[in-house]
């Protein structure tokens, strides 16, 4: 069975089509970008072949779409003979709120919820949609499976998710945490039991989703019962752009010294801010190191920010599950960034978390056990895939 998986951004279309026969196996995947803008980019890597990129504009999503397809059955560059080869579709998609606590085969009513769910996600759902209904016309007889990247996080206590405002904001427009990363979390959770031999029912987890939007989930038996990020992904760790936890109060300060709109505050903590706001040198972890290696203060400064704030979210869901059995790292930083891990990881013998600095120096992008064997607390790099989850969520609901 081939899966095709598309992650539609507003201006972007990723794409992966896996053969899930047996192993799964990546046949093709690459990227749409710069949608609506005058220079559009396509890549496309198929299996044991040559990446290529080609340059030309993009209109709309659908000729995105179109381009992706028509690539997949070219008979030069194609992995398929037709289309007919592509038995389901499956989609991230950004915010399911409490009308999605699972993944779902797509149907009218599960697209009027999260066209309505557009609302709090305006950056990502509308744009999901779009991709969905684009399927719709281009596969009409394919059936499409939405994985919700909040849906993980639904199984929150109450006393968790509720903010601290007025209740009614909750009951009248559903301002309340939700979480995001969902797949990833739950993902690395369960691989690492696998890997260990662990029954994840008896287990006390916290995973590290540590990307450009990176976030932490206390996982008891299972179940993520906290998570840092909240009604919007912005929340919760200092990110690559998005400021994370801040102080409402400083927050107010600033628009009213810099006389900035809602739009322009918006723009602020998500795009502006994080450790690219801090450094004033780059969002991206490999050239804040280097920067720091050529002995840019505020590089180091930012890293030092973000890896603080990593264990501070740590100590907080140690408390939370009262005990730890597990700390994985993921994500692009979590899986290759050994100087974040080993800052984070400093000074927490007192909990049980003690690193074997010689692996964790050389550990990059593989399932490794990070801890020394007389930890009490395991750690953990697991590469994290979203796009197999959701290929798998696809299969398991196409039928
Ligand atoms: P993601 O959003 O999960 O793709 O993660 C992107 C982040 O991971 C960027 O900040 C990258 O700089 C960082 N990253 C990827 N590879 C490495 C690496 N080898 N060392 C340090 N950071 C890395």
């Amino acid at each position: 069975m081939n899966v095709l998986v598309l992650n539609c951004g507003s201006s972007s279309i990723k794409y992966q089509l896996l053969s899930m026969d047996a192993q799964p196996v990546i046949l093709a995947k690459g990227i749409v970008e710069k949608i609506g803008l005058p220079c559009g980019n396509f890549t496309y890597k198929a299996e044991g072949r040559d990446k290529i990129a080609i340059e030309q504009p993009i209109a709309d999503h659908s000729i995105g779409m179109d381009l992706i397809l028509k690539t997949l059955v070219d008979p030069k560059l194609g992995v398929l003979r037709s289309l007919n080869e592509i038995n389901a579709v499956g989609h991230c998609v950004a915010h399911g709120g409490e009308y999605f606590p699972e993944s779902v085969k797509i149907d009218k009513e599960a697209k009027a919820k999260i066209k309505a769910l557009g609302e709090i996600a305006p950056l990502h759902n509308p744009a999901n949609l779009k991709g969905i209904e684009t399927m719709e016309q281009l596969l009409p007889s394919v059936p499409q499976v939405a994985v919700f990247d909040t849906s993980f996080h639904q199984t929150l206590p109450k006393k968790a998710y509720i903010y601290g405002i007025p209740y009614e904001y909750y009951e009248k427009y559903g301002v309340r945490k939700y979480g995001f990363h969902g797949t990833s979390h739950k993902f690395v959770a369960e691989k690492a039991c696998n890997l260990l031999g662990w029954d994840i029912r008896d287990k006390k987890i916290i995973t590290c989703h540590l990307g450009n939007g990176a976030s932490i989930t206390a996982i008891d038996k299972g179940k993520s019962v906290d998570t840092s990020m909240g009604f919007t992904p912005v929340a919760g760790l200092v990110m690559g752009t998005r400021a994370g936890d801040l102080d409402l109060g400083a927050l107010i300060y600033i628009a009213q010294k810099e006389k900035l709109d809602l739009n322009e505050i918006n723009t602020l903590v998500n795009k502006k801010s994080g450790v690219q706001g801090i450094s004033g040198v780059s969002s991206d972890f490999r050239e804040l190191t280097t920067a720091w290696e050529n002995g840019n203060e505020r590089a180091q400064l930012a890293l030092d920010v973000f890896a603080y704030h990593v264990k501070q979210y740590i100590g907080a869901y140690a408390a939370i599950l009262n005990g730890v059995d597990l700390v994985i790292f993921t994500g692009g930083i979590g899986e290759n960034d050994f100087y974040i891990r080993e800052a984070v990881c400093e000074n927490m013998e007192f909990l049980g978390i003690k690193l074997d600095k010689k692996i964790n120096a050389v550990t990059r992008g593989a399932d490794v056990t990070l801890s020394t064997p007389d930890a009490a607390i395991k750690v953990m790099t697991i590469t994290t895939d979203e796009e197999l989850v959701i290929a798998m969520e696809t299969v398991r609901l196409s039928h």
